[in-house]
């Protein structure tokens, strides 16, 4: 555990009270780490056990970011399942309800017309898989990323250097340059390791230690 409080990440209070009428009083290490140099413009890759907030860790600075220039979509969470996606997307909205911040959820199963005209309505968060984000990109044009802030890739390891590829380049060619990365992962692979020198200059990098 950390001693470090929410109060000293540099967030918004309101941003605090809405974790705390949630139960989130006290940052995990990831999020006691991460946070800070992401809310100072910093690329991340942060590394930790499931279950050990990560979400937050992304969500938090997301947020705070999002309400000094809302414009465009905002950020984009790229995650390997819907039911991820939804816990992902479940996180922003509750944090996010009292700005009125709005999300989409672009997963398979749905239909394509439905998801285009949500995509339209420029939500402020796209939370997706990877499969269906590139299906949208090469077939309709009714949105684009080029106010994008933020990169979300959640998970990682199961997401870069797989089957996932050949999306994910589709998904990446859509975004601007100038954008902050953040890489959440439950382990470090190779391919993790490799980010470092992909992402910008100046990434922070942060592994949890392992428990003993
Ligand atoms: P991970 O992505 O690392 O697997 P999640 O971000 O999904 O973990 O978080 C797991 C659970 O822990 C969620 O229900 C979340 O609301 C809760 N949680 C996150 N941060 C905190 C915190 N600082 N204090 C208490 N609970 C938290
Ligand atoms: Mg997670």
């Amino acid at each position: 555990m950390t001693d470090k409080a929410f109060a000293n990440l540099a967030l918004n209070p309101w941003i605090i009270r809405q974790c705390a009428s949630i139960g989130v009083k006290t940052p995990t290490p990831i999020q006691a780490n991460c946070i800070p140099p992401i809310l100072k413009g910093r690329d991340c890759i942060g590394a930790a056990k499931t279950g050990s907030g990560k979400t937050l860790a992304f969500a938090l600075p997301i947020i705070q970011k999002l309400c000094e220039d809302p414009y465009g979509i905002f950020a984009l969470i790229l995650t390997p399942t819907r039911e991820l996606a939804y816990q992902i997307a479940d996180q922003f909205a509750v944090i996010g309800k009292v700005m009125n911040l709005r999300h989409c959820v672009i997963v398979g199963g749905m239909d394509m017309v439905t998801q285009g005209q949500e995509l339209a309505k420029r939500p402020h968060v796209v939370v997706a898989t990877p499969g269906r984000l590139s299906d949208h990109l090469e077939s309709c044009n009714t949105f684009n990323f080029h106010k994008l802030r933020f990169l979300v890739v959640d998970e990682a390891d199961r997401l870069l250097g797989g089957h996932f590829d050949e999306q994910i380049k589709t998904i990446f060619q859509a975004l601007p340059k100038q954008r902050q990365n953040l890489f959440f992962s439950a382990t470090i692979t190779d391919t993790l390791e490799k980010l470092k020198s992909v992402t910008g200059k100046d990434v922070f990098f942060y592994e949890a230690p392992a428990e003993v």
